[in-house]
Parts: C-alpha cells; sequence; structure tokens
C-alpha cells in the first residue's frame, strides 16, 4: 500500500493507474477509521482494480467553537485498517499541502445546503463542497464512495459532481450500525458511558417511524412528534433537528405520500450526532 501526502504524486500514481487500465475507486473519509469506512473500502475494492482512501481532517468544514482540535486522529492505526482493507493508496496530506496560503475560491452548492444541518453549521456544506472538488482534481477517480449516515453531505456532493462535470460516478453505502442500532461514527468516541447508552435512542426512534409510516402513518408532523418524544425521554438532549424531507430536494415534506428520508441531528453532552433512515 502506497503512503503519499503531496498532491502531485498523488494525481500522478491515479493516470497511472488509469493508463493501465484500472478502474480507480476513491473514498475520501477524515480517519479515525471504523466499520462504517471499511464498507466504503470493500464497496470500491468489489467494483475496481485501483482503491484510494484520503484521510484528511479538512478545517474549513468546522465552524468556530467546533471540535477541529479535537477530532480523534489516529494515522498508524488508520493505515493498518487500510492495509486490511486490501486499499492501493492513502493519501493524507498536511493541510498547507491542500490549503497553500492565498487560496480565494470556495464552492457552494445552493439549495440543499440551506435546510437540515444548513442553518446549525454555518459554512459547513463550503467547505465539505469545496475539499470535495479539490479532492476529486487530486484523484481523479471513476468512481467515490460515500456513506447514507451524512445523507445531506451525500445529496451535496452528487449535486456539485454533476454540475461541475466531474466526471466521477458517486456510489451511495448503506449506514453501517451498532449492534444497538447507533450509526457508527468517529465522533461517537466522545461519548462517556451513559450517553452512549442514551444515544441508542436516535436510531430507535427513527426505525419506530420507519415501522410507523408502513404502517401507513401519514402525518409528517405526528412522526416528528413521536420521534422527539422517543429521543426526549432517554436522557438529556438537546435537539437540533427532526426532519421529514424529501429524499432527491431535501424539502420538507407534511404528507408522506412516496419515499421519504427521516433525518436528525441531536446533541447529547458535548457530542453531536446525526442519524436518518429512508421510508415510504
Ligand atoms: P468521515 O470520516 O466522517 O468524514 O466519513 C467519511 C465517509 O464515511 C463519508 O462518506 C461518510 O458518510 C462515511 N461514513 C461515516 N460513517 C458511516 C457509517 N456508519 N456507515 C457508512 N458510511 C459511513
Amino acid at each position: 500500500m502506497r503512503i503519499v501526502k503531496q498532491v502531485g504524486p498523488a494525481r500522478a500514481a491515479v493516470m497511472e493507474a488509469r493508463r493501465r487500465g484500472s478502474l480507480v475507486g476513491f473514498v475520501p473519509t477524515m480517519g479515525a477509521l471504523h466499520a462504517g469506512h471499511v464498507s466504503l473500502m470493500q464497496a470500491a475494492r468489489e467494483s475496481c482494480g485501483c482503491v484510494v482512501v484520503s484521510i484528511f481532517v479538512n478545517p474549513t468544514q468546522f465552524g468556530p467553537g467546533e471540535d477541529f482540535q479535537a477530532y480523534p486522529r489516529n494515522l498508524q492505526t488508520d493505515l493498518d485498517i487500510c492495509r486490511g482493507a486490501d486499499v492501493d493508496m492513502v493519501f493524507a496530506p498536511p493541510v498547507e499541502e491542500v490549503y497553500p496560503p492565498g487560496a480565494a475560491t470556495t464552492v457552494h452548492v445552493a439549495g440543499l445546503t440551506e435546510g437540515l444541518c444548513g442553518p446549525h453549521r454555518p459554512g459547513h456544506f463550503d467547505g465539505v463542497a469545496t475539499v470535495v472538488t479539490k479532492l476529486f482534481n487530486i484523484i481523479p477517480a471513476d468512481r467515490a464512495f460515500f456513506g447514507e449516515k451524512d445523507f445531506q453531505q451525500l445529496k451535496v456532493i452528487e449535486r456539485l459532481a454533476f454540475d461541475l462535470n466531474c466526471g466521477v460516478q458517486i456510489v451511495a453505502c448503506p449506514s453501517v450500525r451498532e449492534a444497538d442500532g447507533l450509526a457508527m461514527s468517529s465522533r461517537n468516541a466522545y461519548l462517556s458511558a451513559a450517553e452512549r447508552r442514551q444515544a441508542a435512542s436516535l436510531s430507535a426512534a427513527l426505525f419506530e417511524a420507519r415501522d410507523q409510516i408502513a404502517a401507513g402513518q401519514r402525518d409528517a408532523a405526528a412522526l416528528v412528534e413521536s420521534v422527539r418524544h422517543r429521543i426526549e425521554n432517554a436522557g438529556p438532549c438537546r435537539i437540533d433537528y427532526v426532519e421529514i424531507v424529501d429524499p432527491h430536494t431535501l424539502a420538507p415534506v407534511r404528507i408522506v405520500a412516496g419515499p421519504v428520508r427521516i433525518c436528525l441531528a441531536v446533541r447529547i453532552g458535548r457530542t453531536r450526532l446525526i442519524d436518518n433512515v429512508g421510508a415510504g
């Protein structure tokens, strides 16, 4: 497995793999790798001759007062996980390599970024869209693999890849969960034992709402209320939002008349958790 820290050699290696006729699969991550990330690597491995993982904690997607400094970083463990997943190349650049001084360009995706996490994390999706566009230019892959765990991010990236003619196919992969349903996340490491038990209420509430929809409930406000109630009953928390949205536009729906996505963000202690499920 090659470990590359600079943009030039990373792009050259990918171009060379493509010249040799390999399909290149790309998995962008911020490290602190877990089974959710590994599932993306496996999906890439199944269909691509060359699998590239990036490990980069992107400063521009963290707001002031967010956890950029505290975000878990353990490159050696991450590299072992990538080796175990049969990854061909890891791109793990320092911040200056991705953001040289003087950079004046950002990518903004309108519409899709305005709801859900958008208002709670100003600038976050511009940081995501900018770094992902840069990574697509540095690693000119055929396919890029993203998790449905970050559903709004997935939609934003699908949009920008199409709008900016990135020439990369975006592949969505299902959320990987712990045994009790909690969606795997690098941020779960912040949770105390009691918070970790409480955190299972998020997925439990989402699954319950999905079952209610399957049983015929169509009233989005009633569904949202029952999700909120279930989460608030589990212990102290701050709900940023619970919303039922159209899975393509992310616009809120009032009546569930077809496929929807139930999305939420909840703070337990100092940890902000997001999750979502498809229903309808
Ligand atoms: P992150 O390192 O949190 O930026 O995530 C990198 C990629 O892994 C993104 O495409 C995430 O959506 C995806 N991912 C994170 N957690 C999970 C999970 N539990 N299941 C599936 N994909 C995930």
